[in-house]
């Protein structure tokens, strides 16, 4: 080997580090994108690229990373794959994809790439297993060829940013596992206290009415030592189920505890509140639920209290006292019924 050869390598080499260095630098994807579109768009001397993310199931492309193109070609941040088009040519072709030559492909047509000026592109699709998972482009604005050696090093900076998004996925998974509950895949019992917290603080900031919604399943242990454990979760899971249905979208609902369940209910005053909670309830009454080895379904109902900012409380810690005493006191009361401070003063 030459000397010089020698030090190229070397310098390739030394490259390769410092990649593999800003993968594992930071876990927020889109920053180690940026990273590695800077490299390749220095390695391949092109003046522009960018990452996308392709998502099989939708069929749709998302922008994570882009250099050097204008604003309005970056505030398509996501496209569907267009039948015939050139996205659909790279993930078909499944391989580092070339045009040396734009103006000579019928299927370069995106009015969008034209107006840009782009000439030339060299794409890499991203793999994970047998899947592709995204493409890397680099850009240029005139016509021309890219060295062969410098496309096979691309071909080793692509499998670094398909690591970065097999490493943010690994990262996201576990970090919802650590918020969710494994058995309902409601938000647990810490995302709880975490969330209601912040609420609070902004119910309080913005002069804005926030309730809690508190529910507890009524003899559930019955079903456990009735039925077995297995029955408990299958009850525990409709529940969750059902009430994940009725209370709107921007409602949280958690597992607070064993078969216990809270709702926020952020923006939302006592009369919306209770009226979700009794439709809850309700809801759950006419719950039939199947078990084998059971002739007749199994049928469930909850103890329910209901509390406001600030109508029944002035902060986080009596909100909570005040939503659970409610609920006990639905208990005490017979079971199956919502309670909240009005009722009780009734
Ligand atoms: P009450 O009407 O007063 O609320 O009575 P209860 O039987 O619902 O309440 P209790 O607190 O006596 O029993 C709750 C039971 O929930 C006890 C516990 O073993 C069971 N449990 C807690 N977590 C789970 C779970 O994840 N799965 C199952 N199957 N049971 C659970
Ligand atoms: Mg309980
Ligand atoms: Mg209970």
């Amino acid at each position: 080997m030459s000397v010089k050869t020698a030090q190229n390598e070397a310098k390739k080499l030394r490259e390769i580090i410092k990649i593999s260095r800003a993968v594992v630098s930071s876990l927020d994807l889109d920053d180690v994108l940026q990273k590695i579109l800077l490299y390749a768009r220095e390695l391949m001397e092109t003046p522009a690229g960018s990452v996308a993310l392709f998502d099989a199931r939708t069929s749709v492309m998302t922008l994570h990373a882009s250099a050097g193109l204008s604003p309005e070609f970056v505030a398509r941040d996501h496209w569907h794959v267009e039948h015939g088009g050139l996205t659909q040519k790279i993930l078909d072709h499944q391989d580092l994809f070339i045009i040396e030559d734009t103006s000579q492909q019928s299927f370069f047509n995106n009015p969008l790439a034209i107006s840009e000026g782009i000439k030339s592109l060299i794409a890499v699709p991203l793999w994970i297993k047998d899947s592709i998972v995204g493409i890397l482009y680099l850009n240029d604005f005139k016509p021309r060829s890219f060295a062969p050696s410098a496309c096979e090093q691309l071909g080793i900076l692509a499998s670094f940013a398909t690591l970065s998004i097999v490493n943010a996925r690994l990262h996201e998974r576990t970090v919802r596992l650590a918020c969710t509950d494994g058995l309902t895949g409601l938000f647990n019992h810490r995302q709880f206290k975490r969330i209601l917290a912040q609420e609070v603080t902004r119910s309080k900031r913005y002069s804005s009415e926030l309730s809690l919604v508190m529910i507890d399943i009524d003899n559930f242990k019955r079903f456990n030592d009735t039925y077995g454990h297995p029955c408990g979760d299958r009850i525990l899971a409709e529940v969750a189920g059902l009430l994940v249905d009725i209370f709107r979208e921007a409602d949280l609902v958690f597992r607070s505890g064993g078969e216990e369940f809270v709702i926020i209910l952020p923006l939302s005053g006592p009369d919306e509140a209770v009226w979700a909670a009794e439709r809850a309830c309700e809801s759950v009454a006419a719950l039939s639920i199947s078990w084998p080895g059971t002739d007749h379904p199994l049928g469930v109902t909850v103890s329910v209290g209901v509390a406001s900012l600030p109508q029944d409380a002035n902060s986080e810690e009596s909100l909570l006292e005040v939503a659970d005493q409610l609920m006990y006191q639905a208990k005490h009361q017979g079971k199956n019924r919502v309670h909240t401070l009005k009722s009780v003063n009734l």
